[in-house]
């Protein structure tokens, strides 16, 4: 029996894991839940899970959670709120997986407090990574923890290297890996139209079903871009050895491309829960409740190459990751800020590039050594972004 912590409990990946958990109670035991705003829902998972622990990252709504508690079969769970709880119960002796779907760089602490207590990651959140990197793969290595990555392309190339490989060593014979994309909604609007997108368009993506910030994210590449340093950062590869493929039917998750010619592909229909089950299961396998893949259903698979016209964020984050340091960090702390304004509808889909590169060219190169130096260009970032917000939409 494992002891699983979900940080993000609330969010799309935080429901399939519970989804997945529930079809394994005899495995999986769940020990603590956390959201930050959505208490109802947190009620009916913690009905069925009975966790220990919850936390509500939000204190007024903590405050709300443990009242609805009372009298309630439930009414042992023991409530916290506050980020620092969010460490807290990452790091609990009864933990053994710590599920990290906190979305953007608010997950950064507790899944690094999971890494440096040696449990097996469940890494979904990839703004955490992109900003900590060296730091996370060295807490990682140094307390013995296990790092599966959940993101779907992720998930696919772990499950597409060598038998006996742990996330962050080099294999050798791998020589490139081809990062799919669907596109997203806009791979095929005429660049021109861009500007007038709505966030409901942005969000209604084709192919998965996200929570909001991946998908403006998807529709913009930045996604794409994350996940090219992600794998950068888990496959210990260089920029110039991913290759983003468009790839719009969403089938093949991901390949590596070995010395030999050998090309290993992982497929499978577009449901988180096929890369949540088999991170729940490694090294072994086990159901995840997706429909099996009718491949006659899927007749063709298309692959194109990115335009970086269409998708300028996805040549920023080439651009970050080239410069290293720093810079990663205030792509993504600028990113959110972005696309939190494009959602708020204060700035236009066609901003967000803007805002991200501007905020670039503000720093330094700066070696992103400690903790406190990434969490310094994140906030720093993060200010600047905010003007370039104020500037853009006046
Ligand atoms: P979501 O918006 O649906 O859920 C986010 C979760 O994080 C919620 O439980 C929310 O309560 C919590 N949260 C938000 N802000 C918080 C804060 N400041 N402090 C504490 N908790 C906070 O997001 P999602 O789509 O589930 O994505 C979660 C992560 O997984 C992201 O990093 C995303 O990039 C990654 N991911 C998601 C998918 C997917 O299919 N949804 C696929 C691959 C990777
Ligand atoms: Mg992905």
């Amino acid at each position: 029996m494992k002891g699983l912590c979900v940080l993000g409990a609330t969010g799309s990946i935080g429901v399939s894991t519970l989804d997945v958990a529930a079809r394994h109670s005899h495995l999986y035991k769940v020990i603590a839940l956390t959201a930050n705003n959505n208490i109802d829902l947190l009620f009916e998972q913690c009905l069925v899970h009975h966790p220990e622990y919850v936390v509500v990252v939000n204190d007024i709504n903590a405050a709300a959670f443990s009242k609805k508690l009372i009298n309630t079969p439930i009414a042992d769970i023991k409530v916290l709120s506050g980020a620092a709880s969010l460490e807290f119960v990452a790091t609990l002796e009864s933990v053994d997986s710590v599920m990290a779907a906190i979305v953007g760089a608010a997950g950064l602490l507790p899944s690094l407090a999971a890494a440096k207590a040696g449990k097996i990651i469940l890494l979904a959140n990839k703004e955490a990574l992109v900003m900590s990197g060296d730091i996370f793969m060295d807490a990682v290595a140094d307390s013995g923890a296990q790092l599966l990555p959940i993101d779907s392309e992720h998930n696919a190339i772990f499950q597409c290297m060598p038998a006996g490989y742990h996330s962050g060593m080099q294999a050798k014979e791998a020589r490139r890996i081809l990062l799919t994309a669907s596109g997203g909604p806009f791979r095929q609007m005429p660049v021109e139209e861009l500007v007038n997108v709505t966030p409901a368009q942005a969000v209604a993506h084709p192919n998965w079903d996200m929570g909001k910030k991946i998908s403006v994210d998807s529709a913009t590449m930045m996604n794409k871009g994350l996940e090219m340093i992600e794998a950068c950062i888990l496959f210990a590869m260089k920029p110039d050895q991913i290759q983003v493929v468009i790839h719009p039917q969403s089938i093949i998750h991901s390949m590596v491309d070995y010395v030999d010619g050998t090309v290993l592909a992982q497929m499978g229909n577009p449901d988180m829960r096929v890369p949540i089950a088999y991170s729940m299961a490694w090294p072994d396998r086990f159901e995840s409740g997706v429909e099996p893949l009718n491949i006659f259903d899927v007749r063709r698979m298309d692959f194109e190459e990115p335009n970086l016209e269409r998708f300028p964020c996805l040549g920023l984050a080439y651009k970050a990751i080239s410069l290293g340091g720093i810079i990663p960090t205030v792509l993504n702390a600028a990113n959110e800020i972005a696309v939190e304004a494009f959602l708020n509808e204060t700035i236009r889909f066609t901003d967000i590039p803007l805002v991200i590169e501007r905020c670039m060219e503000k720093f330094s190169v700066t070696p992103a050594n400690t903790l406190e130096i990434i969490l310094e260009a994140d906030s720093h970032a993060r200010v600047i972004a905010h003007e370039l917000v104020v500037e853009l939409s006046a």
